[in-house]
């Protein structure tokens, strides 16, 4: 049986990596993404379950003490982490999964699942990212700052990833994420496997 392909998506905040994740989703019935595990308080439009689990301070570190976090990290002074369950059962079930990680969680996951595809989306400049910052209106101008300067911090990590898109075009960095896929899925050894029964006959 083949298991599914781990993808890790990672970006500054203000990049415009949720809304690519969304489109990605909408369009690919073999994609599924894990929901994290956070101690931030949910914003407005988010949902617990949806968008996030959002838990305590003290859930949070009796799960991580339980090593039930594939990864973990602190990000805006807060906690995340993917939990082993959010990914065990879908991969096994053969769908491939979309990690929404920090680079810190990014490096985490490349130890376990060596195969594991990082993406990395870049905004087309540094103004573009304030801008899309000031414009999503959820946050105080303080925590926008911060934001700016860890993204920074975010972006200074591009190099650890296997691939790099730049967040302009909104339809170029969306095709060039699904191309990312799309080729990760015809990767060979996969392919013999998923075929092997085919191959045997043509061969
Ligand atoms: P936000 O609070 O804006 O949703 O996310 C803030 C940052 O936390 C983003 O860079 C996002 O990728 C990162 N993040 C979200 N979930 C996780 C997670 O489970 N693990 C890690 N390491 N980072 C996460």
């Amino acid at each position: 049986m083949t298991t599914g392909n781990l993808f890790i998506i990672t970006a500054a905040s203000g990049a415009g990596k949720t809304s690519l994740i969304k489109a990605l989703l909408a369009k690919d019935e073999h994609l599924k993404l894990s929901i994290s595990h956070t101690t931030r308080k949910p914003r407005p439009s988010e949902l617990n379950g949806v968008d996030y689990h959002f838990v305590d301070d003290a859930t949070f570190l009796r799960m991580l003490g339980e090593a039930q976090f594939l990864e973990s990290a602190e990000v805006h002074e807060a906690r995340y982490g993917t939990s082993q369950s959010a990914i065990e059962a879908p991969l096994a079930a053969g769908f491939d999964i979309i990690l929404e990680i920090d680079w810190q969680g990014a490096e985490q996951v490349r130890l376990l699942y060596p195969h594991a595809v990082s993406i990395f989306v870049l905004p087309p400049s540094i103004e573009a990212l304030e801008r899309r910052l000031n414009g999503r209106g959820q946050d105080s101008a303080e925590v926008i700052a911060k934001r700016v300067a860890a993204a920074r911090t975010e972006m200074r990590h591009v190099s650890e990833f296997d691939y790099v898109t730049i967040n302009d075009d909104f339809d170029v960095a969306l095709q060039d994420i699904t191309a990312i896929i799309r080729a990760q899925r015809l990767v060979g050894s996969v392919q013999l496997q998923r075929y092997a029964d085919l191959i045997q006959t043509l061969t």
